[in-house]
Order: C-alpha cells, then structure tokens, then sequence
C-alpha cells in the first residue's frame, strides 16, 4: 500500500488508542491521551535520526556520548495536528514548530490553506508533519508539498490513524517519505470520516461538538 509505511505494533500504543477510540473518552483525556501516544510514534518515527559524536564530561571522566546531528521540525496540521504538538515537544524540546492551517471542504473533500507559519531552515532540517488522521489524504499531500516547495528535504509524516485511502495517496504523490502510524483502518465513509475511526479528532481535542 505504501513503500514506506510503519504501522506501530506495541500494547501500550494500542492502549492509548483504544482510550481516544471510545466514546465515551472526554476532551482531556483525549487531549492528554493524544500527547502521549504522539511521543510513542514520533519514538518510532525518529529511529533512524542521524546523530553526531561528542563525549560529555561525566562527574568522573569523558563519556562517548551522540546528540541529534539536524534541527528538528514538527510542522502541525491544524487543528487536530495541534493535538501532537506538546507530545512532540517533549520527547525533543529543542524542535521548532511550524503551522499549517487547512480546513476540508465538506463538498468537494479537498483541503484549502488558511494559514502558514513555518520556521526557516527547512532545507537543513528533519521536518515531521504530524496529523492525527490521514483520511482522503488531501491536506498531508498538500502539507508534503508546501515544505517540500520551501526547499525541505527529509520528510516524515506521522499520523494516529489512517485511512486506506489517505496511504495510498501519499504513497502517489510522495513515496519517498515514510509515514508512521498507530493503525490503518477500513475505509473512508461517503462524509470523509475514517471507519471505524474515532470521530472528527479536532472537535473531540476542544469540545466543539
Ligand atoms: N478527520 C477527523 O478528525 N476524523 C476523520 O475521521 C477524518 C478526518
């Protein structure tokens, strides 16, 4: 379906997202819940950051130790993406964050651009687009492609679930670019909304509903 799709097999990733799944979950848990599962895939999709050598004077002597050899960026797809933004940020506290505002029309299921904020440097950093549901996969492919237009060149795109849809989508329009998962579920409905899904991510996020 994707050459470079990660679908996150681990108990505590499929617990957290049993909680968002449900229901009957209220905004904070959700809110917390989608935090912490953030850092669960964003662990799984920076395992092969490159790192750099430089020992680090422990209390007794030099110790070999890496630190992150590139910048890091989290570009958020607003709203839901917001929703990954603190997890992100703490599990690496010194990425800088862009935001991409883009709403789907409901009619024709595309996604329209609101609103840019991106950090410079793209071009020298590891930029991760983050989005809890890939559905048609209209706004990552779009999101994809504005970093790219703005000179990035190592890209990820993570997201909580998929939609079959949304992964070959972005298997079409950039296959070079691994994407990293919690599940990909059955399909997309006539309204847009991932099956079995958990709902509109951003209205559960901030009560909206
Ligand atoms: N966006 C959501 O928040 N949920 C869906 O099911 C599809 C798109």
């Amino acid at each position: 379906m994707h050459p470079r799709l990660t679908v996150v097999d681990h108990p505590l990733v499929a617990r957290h997202l049993a909680v968002l799944r449900d229901r009957a979950t209220d905004s904070a848990t959700f809110r917390h819940t989608l935090s912490d599962v953030s850092m669960l895939l964003l662990y799984e999709a920076l395992r092969d950051l490159r790192v750099r050598e430089e020992p680090v004077p422990t209390p007794l002597e030099d110790a070999p130790a890496h630190r992150l050899a590139d910048d890091i960026v989290v570009v958020a797809i607003m709203r839901a993406g917001l929703g990954m933004v603190d997890g992100a940020l703490r599990l690496v506290p010194e990425a800088r964050v862009g935001h991409l505002g883009m709403f789907r029309d409901e009619t024709a299921l595309r996604p329209v651009g609101y609103y840019e904020s991106l950090p410079p440097h793209l071009p020298g950093s590891e930029v991760v687009v983050a989005d809890p549901m890939l559905a048609t996969g209209g706004s990552a492919v779009a999101a994809l492609t504005r970093v790219r237009e703005l000179g990035a060149r190592r890209l990820r795109f993570v997201c909580l679930v998929a939609a079959p849809e949304g992964v070959r989508a972005l298997a079409e329009a950039h296959p070079d670019v691994p994407m990293t998962c919690a599940a990909v579920d059955d399909r997309l409905d006539e309204r847009g909304y991932i099956r079995p899904g958990l709902g509109d991510a951003g209205d559960r996020l901030y009560g909206t509903t």
